[in-house]
């Protein structure tokens, strides 16, 4: 052990200038035993925190690597574009070039506006919908993300009853609860926002029920609101296309970040036709949002969906991260649920409802250079390797095995001090 970690060296200075040492999900606070604060480093599947330790990341910056940190091909696009010119007076052409990329590529789209976070573009998402119907109700789904403006963050400090008119909640897959909602909008309905499929923090994931997309999609048709699908997070990972293209259902918008420029700072709302006058007659900008270079580096990234078998590369090595984990925890006398598409896993444990067991399992994988998450869902990118998921599979069977010295796994203080979960 060295005497003095730079990470905590970090820590402690950013408590002195940062709120609260971190801020939002950033905060390492939240995060197992050991976890680092700080990065300085990340190629392919890999990071490197501030102490110089390498992790196999299957966080992948919360999504926005999809083809490898410091993917050579789009980097170079990124940086060429940053030498020829990025955030000047107005766009440049390849904002067209995209747009037309992005809506040849998405099939209920017929145009494209540009932002930078995903909440910029659920928050356009929200007006256009309003704009278009000028009714004010919006219908989510309980426990359902889509960012962190005042009117969808998680936590309520800081925002007011006011942020929150006008919301009705429904629960994901329920099809009675849909149409609960739906009529107690009383005609006043402007959109219904839907997740790809149901990746809420900290409970299994779930693929989306046809009957729910079904009547989702119907209940817009019947009163004129836009049926939204948030595909901040999913958005390419599942398809090459909008992420309820699986089932057949399409959406009036869709919202779009995190992977689409491969982690350059770009996000994006697409619309069908029937919503282009409302989306012009709404005023959003920001002073990044035209930005050239994120956007030479999504054409890059657009480049590689197409053209490569990502998607395929990472349902395999998904596949077989999910075999390897559920028989590494068999043969200690484990029960893992792992849930949702197996290239973005959420993997929480059997009777393990203070996160106890998964804090514990997550401290020592990353002790054996695995970076996992224990409450929210992960990711898999193409520059992961069967060996790479190999690796992951070993050290998640000796994480295993090493929890096996103890008997009782309590949950952890920060959790329970944050009332995310119950002591015990
Ligand atoms: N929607 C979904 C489904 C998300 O997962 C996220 C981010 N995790 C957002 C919206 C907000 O995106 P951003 O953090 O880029 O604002």
């Amino acid at each position: 052990m060295t005497a003095i970690k730079s990470d905590k060296t970090l820590q402690r200075r950013a408590e002195a200038v940062i709120p609260g040492g971190m801020y939002g999900h950033q905060s390492a606070r939240l995060m197992p035993e050991g976890y680092p604060q700080f990065f300085e480093r990340a190629e392919g599947a890999h990071i490197w925190d501030a102490d110089g330790r390498r992790y196999l990341d299957f966080m992948c910056g919360y999504g926005p690597n999809l083809f490898g940190y410091a993917h050579p091909g789009v980097d170079d696009a990124y940086i060429a574009q940053l030498r020829r010119g990025d955030t000047m007076t107005g766009p440049s052409g390849l904002m067209v070039d995209l747009a037309e990329d992005m809506t040849r590529m998405v099939s209920h789209a017929d145009w494209a506006m540009f932002c930078k976070n995903g909440t910029d573009a659920t928050t356009m998402a929200m007006m256009v919908a309003r704009s278009h119907t000028r009714k004010a109700k919006i219908i989510l789904a309980k426990g359902a993300y889509h960012g962190a403006a005042p009117w969808c963050t998680p936590v309520r400090r800081g925002t007011t009853q006011g942020d929150r008119a006008d919301q009705l909640f429904c629960t994901y897959n329920d099809v009675e609860s849909l149409d609960s909602a739906a009529r107690e909008a009383g005609g006043e309905l402007a959109a219904i926002f839907a997740a790809p499929f149901r990746h809420d923090t900290f409970v299994d994931q779930s693929e989306p029920d046809l009957a729910y997309a079904k009547r989702a999609r119907e209940i817009c048709d019947e009163t004129g609101a836009l049926l939204i699908v948030d595909d901040v997070r999913a958005g390419f990972r599942l398809a090459r296309d909008c992420s309820w293209s699986r089932i057949g259902i399409e959406p009036d918008l869709s919202c779009w970040g995190k992977a689409i420029a491969n982690g350059h700072p770009i996000s994006a709302l697409l619309g069908s036709d029937k919503a282009r006058a409302a989306a012009s007659a709404i005023y959003v900008t920001g002073s990044f949002w035209f930005s050239a270079a994120p956007m030479a580096a999504a054409l890059a990234t657009l480049k590689l969906i197409l053209e490569t078998d990502y998607l395929e590369h990472t349902q395999r090595l998904g596949a077989q991260l999910r075999t390897g984990l559920d028989a590494a925890a068999a043969r200690h006398g484990f029960g893992l649920r792992q849930t949702g598409p197996v290239q973005m896993p959420l993997i929480l444990f059997e009777d393990d409802p203070g996160l106890g067991k998964g804090y514990a399992w997550g401290a020592a994988l990353a002790q054996r250079g695995v970076y996992v998450h224990p409450w929210h869902n992960m990711f898999l990118c193409a520059a992961m390797t069967e060996a790479d998921i190999k690796f992951a599979v070993d050290a998640a069977d000796a994480a295993f095995a090493e929890m096996r010295r103890n008997t009782d796994w309590p949950a952890p203080a920060a959790l329970v001090a944050a009332g995310m979960v119950k002591a015990g």
